[in-house]
Parts: structure tokens; C-alpha cells; sequence
């Protein structure tokens, strides 16, 4: 499966937004909003006030629910994120990118975008019928989500926390296991 880099952009983006409500609750403040930003490649308007911040918070449920839904009810929220938007999908080159897809004018609210930009992207895991490379986190105790991206398809845990704290725990099993 080869994705652009667009919608690799936008599906990274859109994990690390949902991940953000996850604890250690990333994205509280105005600042970590413009980190996000910066990291994730986000261009166009930004308000840099808390009532935006707060609209990329309430993004937060949507997002998870359409990157785990099943195919058809993927299909279905995409749709009506779209629609709600009034989305025209145009094609742009700026900033050094060549043509990729905005499907909603760089000047409206960051929230609208993010929502857009994350649809646009799960269109193409849905036309691909890729979805299975979103999962939620192998840990028992997270509820991250994990984008892979890989060849073999190795990635299970949503950071390397969430990794090594399995990669302990298995390895403590083990001795435990040996010395018995
Ligand atoms: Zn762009
Ligand atoms: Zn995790």
C-alpha cells in the first residue's frame, strides 16, 4: 500500500491529537497546541486562543470514533464530517509541497480543517480497505492509538512507554517462568 504524504500527515496528526487526551494529558495549554502545530505540519489560520484550543478538544471523540470504527461506519462518519464542513476538495501547491488536496479554504477555523484533513486521509485507508492499520494499544491499561505505517505491520504499542513497560513486564515473566 503506498499513501501519499499528505494523508500520512494527516492520520499522524489525528493520532497524536486523539492520544493527546490519553494520560499524560498532552495539548492543555495554548502552547502545546502551537508544538502540536508546528510538529504535525499544519498550515492556515490559527487563532492561538482557548476557544480554539478547546475546539481541537472536542474534536478529540470524534476522531477516535471515526479512526476505530469498522469500514461501513467509517464510510458513514466520513460522509457526514465532509458534508458538515461543505467540503470542495481542490488541489494546492504551497510552502514548497507539491499538489496535494485542502478540501476546506486555509482560513477556516483549525478545528474544521483538522476534522476535514483527517476524513480526506481515512478515505484512503477506506478505498485501500487498510483500516486495520489503526489499532488501539496493545497495553492493557492504555487506550492510545497506534498508527502503522510498517512493512511487516510490527507496531502494537502507541509510544515507547507504553513498549518498554510491555517489553519489562514480558521479560520479568520470563525469569520468573525460568527460575520455577
Ligand atoms: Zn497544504
Ligand atoms: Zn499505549
Amino acid at each position: 500500500m503506498t499513501l501519499t504524504h499528505d494523508t500520512v500527515c494527516g492520520l499522524r496528526a489525528a493520532v497524536a491529537l486523539v492520544n493527546s487526551a490519553e494520560e499524560p494529558q498532552t495539548l492543555r495549554t495554548v502552547e502545546e497546541l502551537d508544538d502540536w502545530y508546528a510538529d504535525q505540519g499544519y498550515t492556515g489560520r490559527r487563532d492561538g486562543d482557548q476557544a480554539e484550543l478547546q475546539a481541537l478538544h472536542a474534536l478529540r471523540p470524534v476522531l477516535r470514533e471515526l479512526l476505530t470504527s469498522d469500514r461501513d461506519r467509517a464510510a458513514e462518519l466520513v460522509n457526514g464530517l465532509l458534508a458538515e464542513a461543505r467540503a470542495v476538495p481542490q488541489l494546492r501547491r504551497h510552502d514548497g509541497l507539491d499538489w496535494h488536496i485542502h478540501a476546506v479554504p486555509a482560513d477556516a477555523p483549525l478545528d474544521r480543517r483538522v476534522a476535514v484533513e483527517t476524513a480526506m486521509a481515512v478515505i484512503d485507508l477506506i478505498r485501500a480497505d487498510e483500516l486495520s492499520r489503526l489499532s488501539v494499544c496493545a497495553d492493557e491499561r492504555c487506550e492510545g492509538l497506534v498508527l502503522d505505517l510498517s512493512r511487516n505491520r510490527s507496531r502494537r504499542y502507541c509510544s515507547t512507554t507504553c513498549a518498554n513497560r510491555n517489553a519489562v513486564a514480558a521479560y520479568r515473566a520470563r525469569r520468573s517462568g525460568d527460575a520455577s
